[in-house]
């Protein structure tokens, strides 16, 4: 399989008036082509950091690309010029957020806007573009597609919105479609739907895709692999079969724990991990985790733990998988 994307060592920094915070701390993953793979976290763990910086859309500064490296195909994105940068965004790399409001020109019939996008990457006549803008609204299974281009976006559901950015993003054939959060706005129902819609896209095109969420659930049934990140760490990542089956981090396990398990729990409370994440300005010397987790030993606190494999291409930094670790049993824990 061809890789689309590698990212190794990432460290990406907020400058502010208090000293550096440390955003990203050495993240790397790599994915490939037609592989759809979720970033979980937290707010303010460092997934939305990471997937601006694969687009270089932070705002610089007070954001700056510490160190590391970016490479989609031969380009080493961290090193690419703005010029270089606009080439890439919206050819081969293409976002979608969880407010497709702040994207879409509200005064703009919606069939003009998408015209507008897919004239900006192919050279179409207005007719041409026109045709490919009802294609492109028949594919993300928008119905009366030829009624619908003459409306506003206001004129749309909120589902239907996010699957006007969709083909929006779609418009320049992306190799790479990033969606920040893309259905955390969105009920329970039109979250599946547009999770679906991600997998049909994947099967018919081939792209590949990074969902951003903090929501393990809403992945579940569609990514290939995840990576969890805690403390702008990935703390674990694998196949969505260790991940959901095998999970290996005490966070992992926490998030898992803190699902719904069928739809009658989603009125009940559920478990929440207590505790609040690391103060990035001042990150901890060991184990992001160690503050909250119920398995803290000796050796977390000052030591960040390494990378351990579970299993193939299954990765987790926890002491606990040290093979000299005792018993991770509570007599041993002082987490309780
Ligand atoms: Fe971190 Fe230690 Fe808990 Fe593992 S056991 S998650 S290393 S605090
Ligand atoms: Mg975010």
């Amino acid at each position: 399989m061809n890789k689309v994307l590698e990212v190794n060592d990432l460290h990406v920094s907020f400058d502010t008036y208090a000293g550096e915070v440390k955003a990203v701390r050495g993240v790397s993953f790599d994915l490939n082509e037609g592989e759809i793979l979720a970033i979980v976290g937290e707010s303010g763990s460092g997934k939305s950091v990471t997937a601006q910086t694969i687009m270089k859309l932070n705002p610089m500064p007070p954001t700056r690309i510490v160190s590391g490296e970016i490479l989609l195909g031969d380009i080493d994105i961290v090193k690419a010029s703005e010029r270089e940068m606009m080439a890439i965004r919206g050819n081969e790399v293409s976002m979608i957020f969880q407010d497709p409001m702040t994207c879409l020109n509200p005064t703009m019939q919606v069939g003009k806007q998408l015209t507008e996008a897919i004239r900006h990457h192919k050279k179409l006549s207005k007719d041409e573009a026109y045709r490919e803008a009802i294609r492109l609204l028949n594919i993300v299974r928008i119905p009366n597609s030829k009624q619908r281009v003459l409306q506003y976006p206001h004129e749309f559901s909120g589902g239907m919105r996010q699957r006007v950015m969709i083909a929006m993003a779609l418009s320049c054939e992306p190799k790479l479609l990033i969606a920040d959060e893309p259905t955390t706005a969105l009920d329970v129902t039109i979250q599946a739907q547009i999770m679906e819609l991600l997998m049909e896209i994947r099967e018919n095109t081939n792209t590949s895709i990074i969902i951003i969420t903090h929501d393990l659930g809403v992945v579940a049934s569609i990514a290939d692999r995840v990576a969890v990140m805690y403390g702008g760490k990935i703390v674990e990542s694998g196949s969505s079969e260790d991940i959901f089956y095998h999970p290996s981090h005490p966070y992992t396990k926490a998030l898992l724990e803190s699902l719904p398990k069928t739809d009658m729990d989603k009125n009940k409370r559920l478990a929440s991990i207590a505790g609040t994440p690391p103060d990035l300005l001042n990150p901890p010397a060991g184990c992001p985790f160690a503050g909250r987790c119920k398995y803290t030993m000796k050796i977390c606190i000052p030591h960040m733990p390494p990378d351990f494999e579970p299993g193939k291409k299954h990765k987790a930094a926890c002491w606990l998988l040290h093979k000299d670790c005792p018993d991770p049993e509570p007599a041993s824990a002082i987490g309780g």
